[in-house]
């Protein structure tokens, strides 16, 4: 199996692209013409640039409006033709993309696009080019693979081929398992794109819209599924076309494509047995089953007020590292640690992003195995010298450049805390957390998607339906990914921009962090008295919040006095109810949230987010005041 993507899928000009493309290790590019026009450079210089970054040119494309053309129309067609296979036997390309025609005077028939096809591959031959025939979903007479296919097959001819695109297919809702009827050396390329649900014009979605396999909501596993049933082990090719993506890093959309294509051919040929797909063994995608510690870099005055909110949440300090500056604070099955190392990876993430969460552990099936998921996938490993008395507990790097350990059952890495820790007597009551319920991470909207890919592909975990966090300044968009039991569960929020409250504490942390972490109660209500009598600050909620749910809901006077006087937030679905209350913010945004979660609640409070935000944003530096 080789890997390629098409060179409009990237931001930048054609030799930051390749740059990109030889990086993030794929084996080929689709030439997209355009970009070659826009490139200053002979058609030879591009072709040995390619070859120079280690690269292969899997296809040229688009050809346009060629078959069914009438009279002198059909003889420039091929004229045109023509002069594309002398520029790509310049470039040293030898397969071409024809799409269907869009033109309102061709006149389609099978036959006539058939024959034309069959000439088309008598001039190819000779060139040592091979022709496929791609239908474009708004094709104006052939707009879906199996009518290209017919066309193909009575072409009849060794150079002309089909070529499936996962969009045109699956955007128009034709079954792809009509694809396990195409003979697998006819398939000559095959261009993969995923894509939200949206209901709009075919065009515009695919121009504008396209995302990686697994970022959208399209069924590509089962078309590529169809695709691998065939026998197919050729070129298995990103073209997406998405107006974020050009506008994002290409380093790392390039990463973020490959990783998508690795994991779906993995995917696919695990459920098809009888896949020729050629790609390297890896473990499948490894359950996650819970949050095994979170840490924060902390330094001085600002790790004294961290310890203190800490306590104020019920947290005990319970034990100290045997050799390094670091304190462990539990509660529940609660694992904080807080890092005042005043050198090694904790101190630089401290001193570029001031106190914030620089590491989270995992508690995983199997972290070996994680380790090797995750390298396949291209994830950045994370190593660095141990301290005496230190575990090597797996790791990789995750969102703006913090580190994901991997902890599981199999070895020493389940004893961490009696390992590397020295217990420290403790008093006094908790406040009944049990369990990390989520953690949140903020980021800019360009990197979600980049986010999502990575926890979905490199462990078992789903994504949920994006929602619209309404922010006074602007739109957060949020996306839940969880793991199958509801032990891990992280939500990414993506800022459009620096006024809303996920915005600010981005720009000012420098970069994409967890801006808050959920911590789960069986009693919001005996959790909210025990804070209360430890002094924890909680966020304050209007009068009017609860005027309103009162009546929108038709809840109890008295349970509405509760939540009132608590500052608890509340919301129900079909499967249960969801109670949750803040801290006041920290620095500048993160904060804790505390959740009860009854019967089968299964959402994060979104519609709650606008007074939460609301109060949140009351309580901070207003915008041009310096800090203090
Ligand atoms: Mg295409
Ligand atoms: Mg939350």
């Amino acid at each position: 199996m080789k890997t390629s993507i098409a060179t409009v899928s990237l931001s930048g000009d054609l030799r930051d692209k390749l740059a990109a493309i030889a990086a993030a290790g794929f084996d080929g590019i689709e030439i997209f013409e355009t970009d070659f026009v826009a490139f200053d450079a002979s058609p030879r210089e591009v072709g040995r640039m390619v070859r120079d970054h280690g690269l292969e040119i899997s296809l040229f494309q688009p050809f346009r409006d060629f078959e069914g053309m009438p009279g002198e129309a059909r003889a420039r067609a091929f004229d045109r033709a023509e002069r594309k296979f002398d520029l790509m036997g310049e470039l040293g390309a030898d397969l071409v993309l024809v799409c269907s025609n869009v033109a309102p005077d061709s006149l389609g028939g099978i036959d006539r696009a058939a024959a034309d096809f069959r000439e088309l591959g008598e001039r190819a031959a000779p060139r040592g080019i091979r022709v496929g025939f791609e239908a474009l979903a708004w094709g104006r007479h052939i707009n879906d693979h199996r009518d290209a296919w017919e066309v193909v097959r009575r072409a009849d001819h060794a150079n002309v081929g089909l070529i499936l695109d996962s969009f045109h297919t699956l955007a128009r809702k034709i079954d792809p398992d009509t694809i396990r009827r195409i003979p697998a050396d006819k398939i000559f390329f095959v261009q993969l794109a995923d894509a939200p649900l949206i209901d709009m014009d075919l065009l515009y979605w695919s121009r504008h819209f396209r995302n990686m396999p697994g970022q959208g909501d399209l069924d590509v596993t089962g078309f590529m599924r169809a695709v691998a049933a065939t026998g197919y082990d050729g070129v298995l090719s990103l073209e997406i076309f998405n107006d974020q993506f050009r506008g994002a890093s290409t380093r790392s959309i390039a990463v973020d494509g490959r990783r998508s294509l690795i994991a779906l051919a993995d995917r696919v040929r695990r459920a098809e047995p009888a896949s020729a797909l050629s790609l390297p063994q890896m473990p499948d995608r490894v359950p996650v089953t819970g949050v095994e510690f979170i840490e924060f870099a902390s330094e001085g005055a600002e790790a004294e007020a961290l310890g203190r909110m800490l306590a104020a949440l019920g947290f005990r300090r319970s034990g100290r590292h045997v050799s390094k500056s670091v304190d462990l604070w539990t509660q529940g099955d609660i694992h904080l640690v807080v890092n005042t190392e005043t050198e090694g990876f904790a101190h630089a993430s401290y001193v570029l992003h001031g106190t914030n969460v620089c590491d989270i552990g995992l508690s995983v099936e199997d972290a070996a195995a994680t380790l090797e998921r995750a390298r396949a996938l291209g994830a950045d490993m994370f190593e660095q010298p141990l301290a005496p008395g230190q575990l090597a507990i797996p790791a990789i790097r995750g969102l703006g450049g913090s580190v994901l350990h991997f902890l599981d059952e199999t070895s020493d890495l389940s004893r961490v805390w009696e390992i590397e820790f020295t217990p420290r007597p403790t008093e006094g009551q908790d406040a009944g957390l049990v369990a990390v319920d989520h953690i949140a991470q903020s980021m800019r909207y360009e990197e979600l998607l980049t986010w999502l890919l990575f926890y979905t592909t490199i462990f078992q975990t789903a994504k949920t339906p994006m929602v619209d966090v309404v922010d006074p300044a602007g739109l957060v968009r949020s996306q839940a990914i969880e793991g199958a039991d509801g032990g891990f569960r992280v939500t990414l929020n993506g800022a459009e921009n620096a006024r809303t409250l996920a915005g600010h504490f981005l720009a000012e942390s420098f970069g994409s962090a967890v801006q808050h972490i959920a911590f789960r109660t069986e009693d919001i209500f005996a959790t909210a008295e025990r804070l209360a009598r430890n002094g924890f600050e909680t966020l304050t909620i209007s009068p009017n919040y609860y005027a309103d749910l009162g009546a929108r809901l038709g809840l109890e006077p008295a349970l509405v006095d509760r939540l009132r006087a608590a500052h608890i937030l509340y919301d129900r679905d079909a499967a249960g109810e969801y109670f949750q209350l803040y801290s006041a913010t920290w620095g500048e945004g993160f904060f804790f949230e505390i959740v009860e979660r009854r019967g089968g609640y299964a959402g994060y409070g979104a519609v709650n987010a606008p007074f939460r935000i609301a109060a949140q944003k009351r309580g901070m530096r207003p915008a041009g005041m310096p800090k203090a």
